[in-house]
């Protein structure tokens, strides 16, 4: 990996993982013919698969990543108190550290954060805008009667398009949206750092200034939807004039002081394994959140979690603020994106923070959108050298999808470089043959949210 930092004796490029390994949990090897079968078990879904079968997980970055000797340390100081256990005063402090806000609401994750925040904010025929609203956030909004807008910047539609900074909302849209359904049916925006749905790509603190000058303006309140706001920080100051030699910790607090609230899911930069927040300014509203609160998730001291996982994530949030950390997170997702596009591999540009998409519509031309490339291309790469990854096109969304894409996420801290060396060669290996890789037709959908049980064969 290339890519000095500062601190690092010049001559030196190579950057290291910045941890040694205490504590190990073996991966298994598979042969191709177990795979083949295990494939066809599968349906061909790689949600089906039991997860010991997969040598490589890179289905997700969501609550998979592996904690540090810290968290493991400060997780026996766990206070599990039902009320007003000392562990709920060290996650809060913690989090008003970096977040900043008055009103620290937990959760078991963040879409927990999300319910309660669209429960006491929206009502039937609101419409709230983002620059592009995450899966859970949207259904959560419609589950409201509300309307889910995305508005990100023209760019971030095209793959192949290189922007710093392709997370930016359409400040514009965002007015002009304002305008057209009126003030008073837009009870917040929210602003998704990094952009998860739109490739892992970051906002920059102009564009998040510009957002936050509309809502002023407006009387809107901003809330961020802050799961990778640690990686957004960071990609900041390598990006944008003038962030060069902020900590990552000063840049995060400038852009929570643009906001009036956010939602957290701690299994991202929580650095956590399961876990959330809510955080705002409002007082009225966060009486009424936590009102909410304890009907589903627990009482304000605790909100659905143990005092042990308060602890992890007051830690975890700290840590993933470390620029030797970040460095090596958003260099080696970049090494990946780099060492398979060089090779000609489509992929979405530029590489996102936490995952690859390979860009399956491109990549496998001559199987048409009806028979899943995205699917075929996933299945081939798990029998190729057991990686599992995920589907997110036709088969997430329906005919409508705009693309075919192949997300390889990568989990904090698990895996070295000598795993990722191995899936870079596994997917140049499948773009070497992908003339002979034969498209999918469905056999089974349930009738909603079918990717994750579908049942597929070859077509
Ligand atoms: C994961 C995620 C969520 C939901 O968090 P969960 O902890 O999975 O409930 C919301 N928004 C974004 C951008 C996410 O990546």
């Amino acid at each position: 990996m290339n890519a000095a930092g500062p601190g690092v004796f010049m001559a030196i490029h190579t950057i290291i993982e910045p941890f040694r390994i205490k504590t190990v949990e073996p991966i298994r090897w598979t042969t191709r013919a177990e795979r083949e079968q295990l494939l066809r078990a599968a349906h061909y879904n790689l949600f089906l698969l039991p997860a010991e079968d997969v040598l490589i997980d890179l289905l997700t970055d969501s609550g998979t990543g592996a904690m540090s000797t810290r968290q493991w340390a400060a997780m026996m100081e766990g206070d599990e108190s039902y009320a007003g256990s000392k562990s709920f005063d060290r996650f809060r402090e913690s989090v008003q550290g970096i977040f900043g806000y008055k009103h620290v609401i937990p959760t078991h994750q963040g879409r927990a954060a999300e319910r309660i925040l669209f429960g006491v904010m929206c009502k039937k025929g609101d419409v709230v805008p983002n620059n592009t609203h995450f899966d859970t956030t949207r259904a959560n909004i419609e589950f409201v009667g509300a309307e889910a807008v995305d508005l990100p910047i023209g760019e971030a539609r095209e793959p192949a398009c290189v922007h710093p900074f392709k997370g930016n909302m359409d400040v514009t849209g965002l007015e002009q949206l304002i305008e057209r359904v009126g003030r008073q049916h837009v009870p917040l925006v929210m602003m998704t750092i990094t952009n998860n749905s739109g490739g892992g790509q970051p906002a920059s603190l102009e564009n998040m200034r510009a957002v936050s000058a509309v809502c002023r303006r407006h009387g809107i309140p901003l809330y961020l939807d802050a799961c990778r706001f640690a990686e957004n920080a960071y990609f900041i100051k390598l990006r944008e004039p003038g962030y060069e030699s902020k900590t990552p910790k000063e840049i995060a607090r400038e852009i929570f002081r643009l906001g009036d609230g956010c939602t957290m899911s701690a299994k991202k930069d929580g650095m956590a394994n399961i876990g959330g927040f809510l955080c705002t300014n409002d007082d009225v509203l966060a009486q009424q959140e936590k009102n909410l609160l304890i009907l589903t998730e627990g009482y304000p001291t605790y909100g659905g979690l143990a005092g042990r996982d308060l602890e992890a994530i007051a830690v975890g949030i700290e840590e993933a603020l470390e620029e030797d950390y970040l460095r090596y997170r958003i260099v080696s997702t970049a090494y990946l994106g780099k060492h398979v596009a060089d090779q000609g591999v489509p992929i979405v540009q530029p590489p996102g923070g936490h995952a690859i998409y390979l860009d399956a519509r491109a990549f496998l031309p001559h199987i048409p959108q009806e028979q899943f490339p995205g699917v075929a291309l996933a299945a081939e790469l798990y029998l190729e050298g057991g990686i599992r990854s995920v589907e997110i096109g036709t088969l997430m969304f329906g005919a409508a999808a705009k693309m075919d894409l192949v997300r390889l996420a990568i989990p904090r801290r698990v895996y070295t470089q000598s795993h990722i060396d191995y899936v870079v060669e596994v997917i140049l290996e499948v773009w070497r043959r992908r003339e002979q890789i034969r498209g999918l037709k469905l056999t089974y959908e349930a009738p909603f949210l079918r990717h994750f049980t579908a049942h597929l064969e070859p077509a």
